[in-house]
């Protein structure tokens, strides 16, 4: 007779969690359904957070590339003498002999995998350029992440979106990137696929609320609150009077100029793309003018007018980026992004806390995303048996 809570070796457990990963993918899905069903989701409002899960991996199993490739050669050089020496040792058993060449090949495509990841984090230059890329072939999805408590360990970054309306998860992703800044569009997508539509409101903290996410989500029509510094004006050159700063300076759009306090016309020398895409124009005045000003002193006390008289420089920002600004300074969206924390760190501490998840037992990606897909379920699981009671009745 079949008899329940029978043990389950570590190899069985593992390759279940892996072969059954679409499985569990459907499931999360389904329940998401009946949670659906009983209005528990609403996607009106949804947060996005990660946090660092320690991979299953030892800090020194990590190596450079140069590392990593010598040892691929020995493990290649390791399998032409296995096969080698099967045709010539015929005393060796046959299972024996497929074991080693079995445990040679998956060495092999570990170091391979470890390899491939060294240089893909080089194309994308994800990692500090004065910092060499580094890869473990025991897990070569890990990737060093600062953690909770400051320190710098090999982790996963799991990502969840939460709807508000009753911190209920309704999309899980686990990524080797450490940064949350290229987050928050996978994570729509995501939602997309599985609604069918985008949240209406998305919240996410100042490590995704950068240029681009507000752009794009802006234009997938999602209103997204985030945690940004305002478009704050570049501090004034020492000694610049208060009446004669940046602000002061006033855009004429149809002579394509800046129009000085003195009424002084500024002209277009430069145009400059920053650092996340924004433009930066340059105006100058003209040298004469400024000499002859009466308000020279308070306007550009240190320019020696070598060139050019005052520089004034014009920031050319997506409008949805102004917008987006503007909302973020009414009392209304901030007291939005204030329920961002309590929704969105909630089912993380309850997965950590709760479940243990704080250092996954599996390696590589796909073991570890049907991990959190697991303890993502559990925790929606026990969500819905707590506000819908009736429903295991
Ligand atoms: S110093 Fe030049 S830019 Fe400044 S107020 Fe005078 S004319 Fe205008």
């Amino acid at each position: 007779m079949a008899d329940g809570l029978q043990e389950i070796n570590h190899h069985s457990l593992s390759d279940a969690r892996v072969a059954h990963g679409a499985a569990l993918d459907e499931l999360f899905a389904q329940v998401l359904g009946v949670l659906h069903r009983h209005e528990l989701i609403t996607l009106e409002r949804v947060t996005q957070d990660g946090t660092k899960v320690r991979a299953n991996v030892d800090k020194s199993s990590f190596g450079r590339r140069d590392a990593v490739a010598a040892h691929l050669e020995l493990a290649r050089k390791h399998i032409a003498e296995l096969n080698r020496q099967a045709t010539e040792q015929e005393q060796v058993p046959q299972r024996q002999k497929a074991a080693r060449k079995r445990a040679a090949r998956e060495r092999e495509q570990r170091l391979q995998a470890a390899l491939n990841t060294i240089d893909r984090l080089q194309k994308e230059k994800l990692q500090d350029k004065a910092k060499p890329c580094q890869a473990s072939p025991t897990d070569s999805d890990a990737q060093f992440m600062r953690t909770g408590d400051q320190g710098l360990a090999p982790c996963h970054n799991v990502q969840l979106s939460c709807d508000a309306a009753h911190k209920l998860i309704v999309s899980v992703a686990v990524t080797s990137e450490p940064s949350d800044a290229h987050q928050l569009m996978p994570a729509l997508d995501r939602i997309e696929q599985q609604w069918s539509r985008v949240p209406e409101q998305m919240i996410a903290d100042g490590d995704y609320t950068n240029r681009k996410n507000v752009i794009a989500a802006a234009e997938r029509g999602v209103d997204f609150y985030g945690s940004w510094g305002a478009l704050a004006e570049a501090p004034p050159a020492h000694g610049i009077a208060e009446a004669y700063r940046t602000s002061a300076f006033r855009y004429d759009a149809s002579r394509h100029v800046m129009i000085c306090p003195q009424g002084q016309g500024l002209r277009h020398k430069s145009t400059t793309t920053l650092a996340g895409g924004a433009r930066e124009q340059l105006f100058v005045a003209p040298r004469a003018a400024c000499q002859a000003c009466p308000a020279r002193v308070e306007c550009t006390p240190q320019n020696q007018m070598s060139k050019h008289g005052r520089a004034v420089r014009r920031l050319i920002e997506d409008p949805n980026v102004i917008q987006f600004h503007a909302k973020m300074a009414t009392a209304e969206a901030r007291a939005i992004y204030k329920q961002r924390s309590p929704v969105a760190e909630f089912p993380h501490a309850w997965l950590k806390n709760k479940l243990g998840l704080t250092r996954f037992r599996t390696r590589g990606r796909a073991r570890v995303k049907c991990e959190a897909i697991l303890a993502a379920l559990t925790y929606n699981l026990q969500r819905l048996f707590r506000l819908r009671p009736l429903v295991v009745a």
